[in-house]
């Protein structure tokens, strides 16, 4: 996969060098870095955990990327423990960083930290996740979040034949079954998520065509803290317990993370889900992660949604690169992230629905695995 991703990242340095040399002024240079001279300069990066495996690839990318460009990296992973990221951010600070690029566990735990980094005209980059509830944040770079709520519930939908790919209107009327899961409510980016996605589905719940027959429809009732799969794994269980004992069928999942899909995959497979007589429902994802990729492949999970995080770094990777020299970096949405405290200028990149019938193209000829890697 490394090998794979050196081209786009080779384009990347060349894309950033190019910004750099094609003068972005240099009159904030002395704020950023206390001489204006980039070379060298220290940028805290952090990442929530590396319990999956996305985080890892962007952790990665950002670094050679940011290596590539002459500076030093302090890349830090807190496990999804809070304490551990705030003392991360407190050492990075110590250490003189110029710059932090944070992915934040919970976006409003760290108001202490952004503080002193702002005493110490340390400039601040959201990175996937928005940072709430603080004036210290200066640029924000993820997806279009809301869209890939959109997608997930699409493609929920196009795999139950509710709608075709196209999104006109499919063969199938219902009603279907479905249950519905949201992520970590405190990552800003679960409610965007579930948001789009119940944007999609709310007129098929209204008219019967899907029915959510647990009830379970509120976001604070369907989240699962810290996305963690076991959690996700044991509220299916419950749900088939509960809701699905007289014989009734699951026909649909919302999932919104393919470490969770695992987890309610493996739910539906101990109460017999799985078979030629009793299929899985069609369940959905995020990240295209290797493992989901292949559940795809063997025709157990439906989709993911795959965010190419190579150019998540690269966006990131510029930004940064503008900002130490004194620019303002490019940005295309200026609306639509409120952190409570003020809205956050955001470069949202596009994602992409990924099923069994464009995996290959999408991942395997767009570089992001190799075909040995998928084992298909
Ligand atoms: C990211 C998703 C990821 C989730 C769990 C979210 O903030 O945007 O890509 O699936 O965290 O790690």
């Amino acid at each position: 996969m490394k090998l794979s991703r050196m081209g786009a990242v080779a384009s990347a340095v060349v894309l950033a060098a190019s910004l750099a040399a094609c003068g972005s002024s240099e009159k904030n240079a002395d704020k950023a870095t206390g001489s204006g001279d980039t070379k060298g300069a220290l940028i805290g990066v952090t990442m929530p955990t590396r319990s999956s495996e996305r985080w890892i690839s962007d952790g990665d990318n950002l670094k050679k990327q940011l290596e590539a460009l002459g500076y030093q990296v302090d890349l830090q992973y807190a496990e999804d423990k809070i304490p551990t990221q705030t003392q991360q951010l407190d050492n990075q600070i110590t250490k003189g960083a110029k710059l932090l690029i944070i992915a934040s566990i919970d976006g409003t735990a760290i108001t202490t930290q952004l503080e002193n980094a702002k005493a110490n005209k340390i400039p601040v980059i959201a990175y996937d996740r928005l940072i709430r509830n603080s004036p210290n944040v200066d640029y924000y770079a993820t997806f279009d979040n809301n869209k890939v709520g959109v997608q997930q519930a699409t493609s929920l939908l196009t795999g139950l034949k509710v709608l075709n790919a196209d999104g006109s209107k499919g063969t199938a009327k219902g009603p279907f079954n479905i249950e519905l899961f949201a992520g970590s409510p405190d990552d800003n980016n679960a409610t965007f998520f579930f948001n789009g996605a119940m944007s999609v589905l709310k007129p098929f719940i209204d008219d019967g065509t899907v029915v959510v027959k647990s009830k379970q429809t509120d976001f604070k009732t369907v989240a699962i803290l810290r996305w963690q799969p076991k959690v996700a794994q044991d509220r299916m269980e419950n749900i088939l317990t509960s809701t699905y004992r007289s014989g009734a069928k699951v026909d649909g999942v919302l999932s919104p993370y393919d470490g969770l899909s695992i987890g309610i995959l493996s739910a539906l497979k101990s109460n017999g889900y799985g078979t030629a007589a009793q299929p899985y429902p069609v369940v959905t994802g995020q990240d295209a992660e290797l493992a989901s990729v292949k559940s795809i492949i063997a025709g157990e999970q439906y989709s993911t949604i795959y965010k190419d995080t190579r150019e998540l770094a690269k966006t990131t990777v510029t930004m940064a690169d503008t900002v130490l020299k004194g620019g303002k970096p490019e940005v295309n949405n200026t609306t639509d992230y409120d952190n409570g405290n003020k809205v956050v200028p955001s470069m949202l990149l596009q994602s992409v629905i990924v099923d069994k019938t464009n995996y290959q193209k999408v991942l395997v000829d767009g570089g992001y695995y190799t075909q040995a890697q998928l084992g298909s």
